[in-house]
């Protein structure tokens, strides 16, 4: 990437922190003193939908918009979405992506036969195409580092190794963006990923490869953790009202979600996608 130029195409989906990760690194690019450009495009929902930031710096910059081929590095913060934007990449870019998967809402409409799932995961093909890809599963990295919120935390950790912005710029653009309660959890995240090694990119990438993903069959059953300390119960209840298998319910005061048919769970994650609170998470059961 040059040092007095450069642009970053930040993708994944709602809730992911997308737009907050490129605010980030935009306040890293200003502190630097560069002239920096964003714009952003939000997808069909709130939660759940596509999200694109693109991201230009150098010492005078006009359009805010990265044309194909010219992004110096992608962020994605989900796996088919790095793949989506890879024709953005320039030749000799960087690649930085999260192996998480998010399964799109409209795979949901054939949940039962499981006929629609996520698609192809297509490690190969990424490995052919792009060079330099540094891949991790950021949502573990940060859970270790503190909060697995901070997901993306982690991605802009390793962005910095290929950026020339100072340590410090990025350190005070976390402190400017992220809210206070939430500043040591992104902080730790931060310095997570920027520790990350090749090694650490290789073994991502194999385990992806390894995983059954992309297949056809119905995904496993799941278990299901609730903090009942951040759900708002009836006064919410979206997890409720969009759980294609009807598996919620409320507890007895109607202040907290409860599980009514863990049996019919699909593991599909739609009720952590779009909790607003982060109060509910599935963890996929492990094949024996
Ligand atoms: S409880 Fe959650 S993970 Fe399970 S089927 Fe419903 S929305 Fe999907
Ligand atoms: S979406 Fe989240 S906050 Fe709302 S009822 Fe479900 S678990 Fe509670």
């Amino acid at each position: 990437m040059g040092a007095r130029s450069g642009s970053v195409l930040v993708v994944g989906v709602g809730g992911q922190g997308v737009v907050l990760s490129s605010a980030v690194a935009a306040d890293a690019a200003r502190r630097c003193g560069f002239d920096v450009k964003q714009s952003e495009v939000h997808g069909m929902s709130q939660r759940g939908g596509v999200v694109t930031s693109h991201l230009r710096y150098g010492d005078a910059v006009h359009s805010p918009l990265i044309a194909a081929g010219e992004a110096d590095a992608i962020v994605a913060l989900e796996w088919n979405e790095a793949l989506r934007a890879l024709p953005a990449l320039r030749p000799g870019g960087t690649l930085i992506v999260s192996v998480e998967r998010i399964l799109p809402p409209s795979a949901f409409l054939d949940r039962l036969h499981g006929a629609l799932r996520y698609p192809p995961i297509a490690v190969d093909l990424l490995r052919g195409t792009v060079p330099d890809v540094r891949a991790c599963d950021a949502t573990a990295v940060a859970a270790r580092a503190g909060d697995r919120r901070a997901m993306n935390t982690v991605l802009l950790g390793v962005l910095s190794r290929v950026m020339p912005f100072s340590e410090t710029a990025w350190d005070d653009a976390i402190v400017a963006n992220v809210p206070p309660k939430a500043l040591g959890a992104n902080r730790a995240a931060f310095a997570a990923g920027r520790a990350l090694q090749a090694d650490d990119a290789r073994r991502a990438l194999a385990r992806l490869a390894r995983s059954d993903e992309g297949g056809d069959a119905r995904r496993a059953a799941a278990s299901l953790e609730i903090v009942d300390a951040w759900c708002k119960g009836e006064m919410c209840g979206i997890c409720v009202r969009s759980c294609p298998e009807y598996c919620l319910g409320f507890d007895a005061e109607a202040t907290a979600v409860r599980v009514t048919r863990a049996d019919a769970c699909t593991a599909c994650g739609l009720c952590e996608l779009l909790c607003p609170d982060f109060a509910i998470v599935v963890h996929p059961a492990v094949p024996a």
